[in-house]
């Protein structure tokens, strides 16, 4: 590009029209003078000085042009214009020349490229002119390396993008508050246009450095020189953002000058915030549940722990140190297995820190039981062994436990005395009353209508109430013998069991011509011989209990549930009320007479008993004069078994 004609001082050698018409106001010896002068002065400087004819060639050239070049003056004056200023092309040189010729004054100041001897070539800035010598065209043109000035704008224009392009919110301030410079990231943070905030100060922003208030600020900074400090900033758009400033006191030509970076603080806030709720919570809940966390440092044995351990163990303050410094409050008759359990199951073989414990508090001596909890960190390249774990009173719940297990074993102890004790009353009143039968049937035989008629009756009632005396204590006897005399489990086809039972039945089966169905069944563990009690007695009562006018209809089926067996004897008899349902399984409870359904209510409870010995349940579900299901759950995957119980003599 051709930049226009600048204005260049008038020359002394003046020529063309004006020179020809400019009055003659210096004498001979005096212009010989100026012309010495001017000489020396192209002779000295280090301004590039050379003179072209029309067609560029080289007239001559001053010696800075030899210096910068290399070039001898007589070697340059073998070159043109385009040797020495490769820039230009012959169409600029048209043109340059053109405008020189008509510019008043004539003079074009542009920027081209100078191109030494050995073809190194540098940035310039020169000052081209025209004269006419002796009737022929002459060019000057004076010239100055600008390599340094462009390398200083350089390095301006990259600062610049550097300043614009980080994503540091970037202010320079004066000493008034007043927004000297805003970089991209500013603006962004103010939400306001660089042209807005440079017209602004700073209390538009921030109304606590507005007003009065900005000298006091500017002392403070004067003072500090450096100072960060958290702060806000309200933006352009109205809202809020917490911001954090480190102003800098740089002093220039122009005076001091604030150089200030700021950060928007807003989520690292937030995040504190949400840390220190969470650290709250934290700290609480670990008090409410006296659970403390701990970590320590394996391989340099150094250890930390929380408040709460702290309390645990009664010491004052936080505690820190090695582990030996921690033994002494550990019980000593648990050390031993609490240091093995920590170098040899956690350490060598990598299991999970998990050890309940004693201790003996450090303030008052009081014993309490501790939970530890805990993994090992091993860190990236194995080096490390960190245990973070946790610690938490478990006295109470200890003690607890210890209150269950007693109450556990004194129920247990109660329940064998009480079951030895059943077995040994049904057990041994079964003489007695054989013998009170059997004399009472004596008795009828042989006085029956002699003794008179109220004699007669009596002696029926100690009859049928010695008979039933004697159903009931051989009823307690089986009850009993559920435990007492349960045989060790096997694998059980619970379908050969209701074949058993259907043969054991025939007769009651064909008395009341009744249609027992039986589907598939599983094979389950248990005690064949129980298991054929429990299902006898089930479809015994759908007979006994079958509907007066319909003949009994019994289904046997089973269904898998999970883990569950679910075998159901389904019924279409009288049914039972809703209200009664869970009764029906306790001992000797019954729901009728003895007159209109004979029995002593004890089938259920040993049906019951005999199906939780299995690990199962027995449940009922009815509907009155519909019928009832009774379903048997039993394991699937047979329960470990239990070992047979054999006290009964019998
Ligand atoms: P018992 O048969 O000697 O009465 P159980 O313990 O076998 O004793 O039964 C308790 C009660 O449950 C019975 O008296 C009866 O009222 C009711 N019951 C049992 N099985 C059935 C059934 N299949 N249908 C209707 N009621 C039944």
């Amino acid at each position: 590009m051709v930049p226009p004609p600048q204005s260049a001082p008038p020359s002394d050698s003046a020529t063309g029209d004006d020179a020809d018409t400019r009055p003659d106001r210096t004498s001979h010896t005096e212009r010989a003078a100026a012309a010495e002068r001017a000489f020396q002065v192209v002779a000295m400087t280090n301004l590039e000085v050379f003179w072209v004819d029309a067609e560029g060639r080289v007239i001559d050239a001053n010696p800075a042009l030899c210096r910068n070049t290399g070039y001898s003056a007589a070697e340059l004056r073998q070159l043109t214009v385009f040797d020495l200023n490769p820039a230009i092309t012959p169409q600029d040189w048209a043109e340059h020349t053109r405008l020189l010729r008509r510019a008043d004054p004539p003079s074009l100041t542009m920027q081209g490229l100078r191109r030494c001897k050995d073809s190194r070539t540098y940035p310039i800035e020169y000052t081209a002119s025209h004269t006419v010598t002796d009737g022929a065209d002459v060019f000057c043109s004076i010239a100055r390396d600008i390599s340094a000035q462009l390398q200083s704008f350089e390095d301006i224009a990259l600062f610049k993008t550097v300043l614009d392009r980080t994503n540091e919110a970037i202010f320079w301030l004066d000493d008034k508050g007043r927004f000297l410079y805003a970089n991209e990231a500013g603006c962004a943070l103010l939400r306001t246009p660089r042209e807005a905030v440079l017209t602004k100060t700073v209390g538009a922003f921030n109304p606590r450095y507005g007003g009065e208030a900005w000298p006091r600020h500017w002392k403070e900074l004067k003072a500090r020189g450096h100072w960060v400090f958290e702060s806000g900033v309200c933006r352009g758009d109205g809202s809020w953002v917490d911001v954090e400033i480190s102003a800098n006191l740089l002093t220039t030509q122009r005076g001091d000058i604030n150089i200030a970076f700021v950060r928007d603080i807003t989520d690292q806030k937030q995040v504190m915030e949400e840390m220190k709720h969470t650290l709250y919570i934290t700290r609480q809940s670990q008090r409410a549940a006296r659970i403390g966390h701990f970590y320590f440092d394996m391989v340099h044995d150094i250890g930390k722990s929380s408040e709460v351990i702290s309390d645990i163990f009664g010491f004052e303050g936080e505690f820190s140190g090695p582990l030996s410094a921690w033994m002494p409050f550990i019980h000593p008759d648990d050390r031993e297995r609490l240091t093995r359990h920590l170098m040899d199951d956690v350490l060598r073989d990598g299991k999970s820190f998990d050890i309940e414990y004693r201790i003996l508090r450090a303030n008052d001596g009081t014993l309490r039981w501790l939970r530890g909890k805990g993994e090992v960190d091993r860190g990236p390249d194995g080096t490390e062994a960190l245990l973070i774990g946790t610690a938490q009173d478990v006295t109470d719940h200890k003690q607890a436990e210890d209150q269950i297990q007693a109450t556990v074993e004194a129920l247990t102890r109660s329940n064998i005395e009480l079951e030895r004790f059943a077995y040994i009353a049904s057990h041994d009143l079964q003489e007695p009353i054989r013998n009170v039968v059997a004399f009472s049937q004596l008795l009828e035989k042989r006085y029956m209508g002699r003794l008179g008629e109220e004699a007669d009756e009596y002696l029926g009632f100690i009859i049928s109430g010695a008979k039933r005396m004697q159903a009931l204590v051989l009823d307690l006897l089986d009850y009993s013998r559920v435990t007492t005399a349960g045989r060790a489990f096997a694998p059980v086809s619970v379908e050969r069991v209701l074949d058993l039972v259907r043969d054991n039945l025939r007769m009651a089966l064909e008395e009341c011509a009744a249609h027992l169905e039986i589907a598939p069944l599983p094979l389950v563990s248990g005690d064949e011989i129980q298991l054929t009690a429990l299902f006898q007695n089930l479809i015994a009562n759908a007979l006994k209990f079958r509907h007066p006018e319909v003949p009994p209809r019994i289904q046997v089926t089973a269904r898998r549930d999970g883990a569950t067996w679910c075998i159901a004897v389904t019924d279409n008899g009288i049914g039972i009320p809703p209200e009664h349902q869970e009764q029906i399984f306790t001992i000797f409870k019954r729901l009728h007479t003895d007159q209109s359904y004979p029995g002593t209510g004890i089938g259920l409870a040993v049906s019951k008993r005999i199906v939780e010995r299995h690990g199962g349940a027995l449940t009922v579900d009815s509907r009155p004069g519909a019928g009832s299901t009774f379903t048997v759950h039993l394991p699937a995957d047979p329960p470990p078994s239990p070992a047979p119980t054999g006290t009964d003599q019998d």
